[in-house]
């Protein structure tokens, strides 16, 4: 293995997901003293040069509060019009919070199919995107007031995870109640010793997961692994670590006690390796020698390239590159839809707005999107 963990506030992408008992406490609400102290850390964060995105759980917990609501488990309908009253108080928390930093914060509000289906992936992707283009720090939640049980995450774990794989970040954080992973649950084994580092999410590891949730939060500890496993896998390393004291992320790089979860690879080389391997392009774009010269060079492939385009695809889906003659020299998922590939290829980049419409991606597919097949250039 190579590196050993870094520092919080070396990572370029911050994602972090606060648990719904370090925000709201179950009778005297909104815990803002210490949400202070967070927004703090963000601010020094972001004052490092890191983009931060925040998950942030206490929608139902605070709306339930405000709702006077008795304890226990709640209906569907319970938590939706709980979660209806929550997250109003919850954005507007944050965003007071992140202000007196001069940080602006924008509330973005998933349901499942946002992450899962490829268009509204899309979407909600380049939205985040342009948050962060601003310097705004997301903050993200389930869009709990619509999600029913058969169409949610019903966690914000794995919805964190599944963000930070969305935006490419190199670092997770899930803070809650927990300080990390123990081989056997602490408060029942006397043995259990603490994982400070998880070089790999192995079955052992998985069998570990104990439900260590507590009774504010859904998220236990195997919500966790699995979230470990999506931000891993695609390169994002990830901490879990408690969020109880004040300025808990300045914690962590002070030593307090966290399980730090190796990535593999780097979010980059992850996100080749799947559009190398995994995908079966939907179309094929055949480009020219000038064209073929730039993306062995490292470049992306613009509209002027482009000689022909074949195939039904839509924007962001994998297509294959091809020289004339017809083999294939790369793969890469193209930013237009086939019908608008056809429009703008052999045009110029400038000339798109005045095709399309729109002032689409000067890019017809990003070197970032795009793997050379020989190994050469910009492969991975
Ligand atoms: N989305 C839920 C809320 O904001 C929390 C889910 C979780 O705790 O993981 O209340």
């Amino acid at each position: 293995m190579t590196t050993s963990r870094k520092p919080v506030s070396a990572h370029k992408r911050i994602v972090i997901k606060i648990g719904s008992a370090l925000l709201v406490d179950r009778d005297s609400g909104l815990k803002a003293a210490w949400l202070e102290s967070l927004c703090a850390d963000i601010a020094d964060l972001k004052r490092s040069g890191a983009e931060v995105l925040v998950v942030s759980s206490g929608a139902i917990a605070m709306g339930r509060t405000v709702l006077g609501l008795a304890r226990g488990a709640l209906r569907l309908e319970e938590s939706q019009a709980a979660a209806a009253v929550g997250q109003i108080a919850l954005a507007r928390a944050w965003s007071a919070s992140l202000s007196t930093h001069s940080i602006v914060a924008g509330q973005i509000l998933l349901t499942l199919g946002d992450t899962e289906e490829r268009r509204r992936y899309l979407n909600a992707r380049a939205t985040i995107a342009e948050l962060m283009r601003h310097g705004a720090v997301p903050i993200i939640n389930e869009n709990d007031t619509v999600a029913t049980s058969e169409i949610r995450y019903g966690d914000n774990d794995r919805l964190a995870a599944r963000v930070a794989t969305m935006v490419g970040a190199d670092l997770l954080v899930l803070m809650s109640d927990i300080d990390g992973l123990y081989t056997a649950p602490p408060h029942l084994d006397p043995d259990a010793r603490f994982l400070e580092i998880v070089d790999a999410i192995t079955p052992e590891i998985e069998a570990m997961a104990g439900d260590a949730g507590s009774e504010l939060s859904r998220g236990g500890m195997k919500t966790k692994i699995d979230a470990g496993k999506i931000a891993t896998g695609a390169g994002c390393a990830m901490i879990i670590a408690s969020g109880k004291p004040d300025h808990p992320l300045a914690a962590i790089d002070k030593g307090a006690r966290s399980s730090w979860f190796r990535p593999s690879g780097t979010p980059q080389t992850a996100r080749k390796t799947w559009i190398a391997g995994q995908l079966e392009p939907a179309g094929r774009l055949t480009i020219d020698a000038g064209a073929e010269t730039a993306l062995r060079s490292g470049k992306s492939l613009l509209p002027a390239g482009v000689r022909a385009v074949a195939g039904e695809f839509h924007r962001g889906d994998p297509v294959a590159v091809c020289i004339e003659g017809g083999r294939e020299i790369a793969r890469g998922l193209c930013a237009y839809d086939a019908d608008e590939a056809r429009r703008i290829a052999g045009r110029k980049s400038t000339e798109i707005e005045a095709i399309l419409g729109y002032s689409g991606r000067a890019a017809m597919i990003h070197r970032d999107d795009m793997v050379i097949a020989s190994g050469q250039g910009a492969g991975v």
